[in-house]
């Protein structure tokens, strides 16, 4: 142990503790930039600069180690003055919009300069003008916000493994930018959304969709259906000052009702047809002969990452479509005859943990009914804007439940935005139809946690059946060299683009650097859809009366003719471009 003191008072930490993390523990908070904790520790904005007693100069507290004896100041004049000047350099250099930028409010450069009483900008020149990137369907990059943080660059790298976004340039053409400047749409993207995430400010976000979603709501034409996924009710409350993990859905089915829309379904049924539908593929896969290991199709971002990156491997993927896309093509289907309503009138939103999502939408091969499947998408932020731009007092709304008759769910349509969800809800379903027999333990721990990669071997029905969960495209990428090599023998493979899945996913709100070093978000909102789970009467997909329905009167077998016309998809190998290339 490191003893030493900061501002006067002692500290006792382990060694190879930072200074930051020193201060921490005694409730001393030291202003960070471009710290992201296990991601970004590189000490470039040096906006945590320290006095340490007998050293000249500045210390840089996030990477700085404790040393024993150590004398600390975070707060002398000299310190001020210091981070001052960084904060104005960056804010002489940025687009200070803020009136009418989408992180107004929750910006964390915004925040410093409140702190730090900026009233004017001492240092005045030339800015750098860049245009701003909006033609990917999902994400808009406007650089003229970006500080150079580098957050997005070691997310998209360390965390994701994929390198779309790098610095470029030096001095005062300094950049992040992609392979030869070109859009995110063009270049090795997937869309995960997990640069928004990091990003402190407004230079990353998605793109809005919430205009075409007003337009609809307007149009006394249209029929407008919104479907939520299961992450959204474990999340939206954050952004009414909620507690993390708080489940919302009641609050949000009624300010949905409040907004306009003429219904309001589960995206957790559409989740048990997809595990029906899957489920089906894996026993007719495991039992005759087909192309194993079968690996989950149902995040998008996991599956331009694979058209992009192994090709090869695309027999492999399920070819179920993700959730809101088979409820979609259901809701133009057999919705729009039971109510007798044009198809073509029926406007379907998805409202999603990802941005991902807003890309899968535009794909070929979703239209199941003929019409698109879903008409847009919008994530947990762009919800969370409808309702304040609605003036809608979430917090004090009553619950209310999802509409009929496609509103009832079961826990495994919940546990389906946590990493090992879908591999769990599926293992419920393939080993009932396995073995004829009823389940004794529903929870399948081996694939729960945080983990990024959890190998199981099961048994089910005598045969071995082993199976892996990876969540993170790194930890995915790790799996895919593994089957690729012949390395490993799995039979079914689940991967969530989104370290943790869905719950953190690119569309959830967004959570400062200070609060994801300190508060263990994924496990807050996993746990919230667990406890959905867990307090359901249903927890079996196969189970839920509305699937039992709809298959004998509508869809006849699973994975049969009509079932794979409006419920599966195809896929197709897509050019990369990587920076170095
Ligand atoms: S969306 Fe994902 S893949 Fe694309 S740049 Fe951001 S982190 Fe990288
Ligand atoms: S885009 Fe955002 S996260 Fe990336 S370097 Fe710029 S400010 Fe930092
Ligand atoms: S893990 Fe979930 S949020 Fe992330 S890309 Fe996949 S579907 Fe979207």
């Amino acid at each position: 142990m490191i003893n030493l003191t900061i501002n006067g008072k002692s500290v006792q930490v382990e060694e190879g503790t930072t200074i930051l993390e020193a201060a921490k523990k005694v409730n001393i908070d030291i202003p960070t930039l471009c710290f992201l904790k296990d991601i970004n520790e590189v000490g470039d904005c040096r906006m945590c600069v320290v006095e340490v007693e007998g050293r000249r100069g500045f210390a840089t507290a996030c990477i700085q180690k404790v040393e024993e004896g150590m004398v600390v100041k975070t707060n002398t004049p000299a310190v001020t003055e210091a981070r001052r000047v960084v904060l104005d350099l960056i804010l002489s250099n940025h687009d200070r919009e803020c009136l009418t930028c989408t992180r107004n409010g929750t910006c964390e450069l915004q925040k410093l300069a409140q702190e730090f009483y900026i009233d004017d900008i001492r240092y005045k020149g030339d800015r750098n003008v860049h245009e701003i990137d909006d033609l990917s369907p999902a994400i808009v990059r406007d650089f003229n916000k970006c500080i150079l943080c580098r957050r997005c660059v070691a997310t998209c790298k360390k965390v994701q493994g994929i390198g779309a976004i790098d610095s470029t340039g030096r001095g005062f053409t300094s950049a992040v930018s992609t392979y030869k400047n070109k859009s995110l749409n063009d270049v090795n993207c997937t869309f995960c959304g997990q640069c928004i995430e990091a990003c402190p400010v407004g230079a990353l976000k998605e793109k809005d969709s919430t205009g075409e979603v007003w337009r609809a709501l307007r149009d006394e034409d249209k029929y407008v259906v919104v479907q939520t996924a299961p992450a959204v009710r474990v999340a939206l409350g954050e952004e009414f000052g909620m507690e993390i993990g708080t489940n919302v859905a009641g609050k949000m089915v009624t300010a949905l009702k409040e907004l306009g829309f003429d219904k309001v379904f589960d995206t957790n049924t559409g989740a048990d047809f997809t595990i029906m539908e899957e489920g089906t593929e894996f026993i007719e896969r495991f039992t005759k002969g087909g192309t194993l290991p079968m690996i989950t199709s149902c995040s998008p971002g996991w599956v331009r990452y694979i058209e992009m990156n192994y090709p090869e491997l695309i027999p492999n993927l399920s070819t179920c479509k993700s959730p809101h896309q088979m409820f979609g093509a259901l809701i133009k289907s057999y919705y729009a005859e039971k109510i007798n309503v044009d198809p073509s009138k029926i406007f379907v939103v998805s409202v999603m943990p990802c941005v991902a999502k807003k890309f899968e939408r535009t794909r070929d091969n979703m239209s199941g009914a003929g019409y698109k499947d879903v008409d847009a998408v919008i994530t947990t932020r762009e919800l969370a804007r409808m309702i304040k731009q609605a003036h809608i007092d979430f917090v004090g709304l009553d619950d209310s439940g999802f509409d009929d008759p496609m509103g009832e769910a079961t826990g495994a349509g919940a546990i389906f935005g946590t990493t090992g969800g879908v591999m769990e809800a599926a293992l419920r379903t393939v080993q009932e139809k396995l073995t004829g027999k009823e389940a004794e333990k529903l929870e399948y721990e081996p694939v729960r946690g945080a983990e990024g990669i959890k190998r199981a071997t099961l048994n089910i029905n005598g045969k071995e059946v082993k199976v892996v969960v990876a969540s993170g495209l790194k930890n995915a990428q790790i799996i895919m060299e593994e089957i690729k090599s012949g390395k490993a023998d799995y039979q079914f493979v689940e991967i969530m683009a989104c370290p943790g899945g869905c719950v953190m996913g690119g569309g959830q709100p967004i959570r400062t650097s200070k609060e994801r070093a300190s508060i263990d978000i994924r496990s807050k909102r996993a746990n919230a859809l667990y406890t959905i789970d867990e307090k359901s009467v249903l927890r079996k997909s196969h189970e839920n009366p509305v699937l039992k329905k709809i298959y004998k009167e509508y869809l006849g077998e699973a994975g049969g003719h009509k079932a794979h016309e409006l419920l599966h998809t195809s896929y197709v190998a897509r050019e990369k471009y990587k920076l170095e290339e």
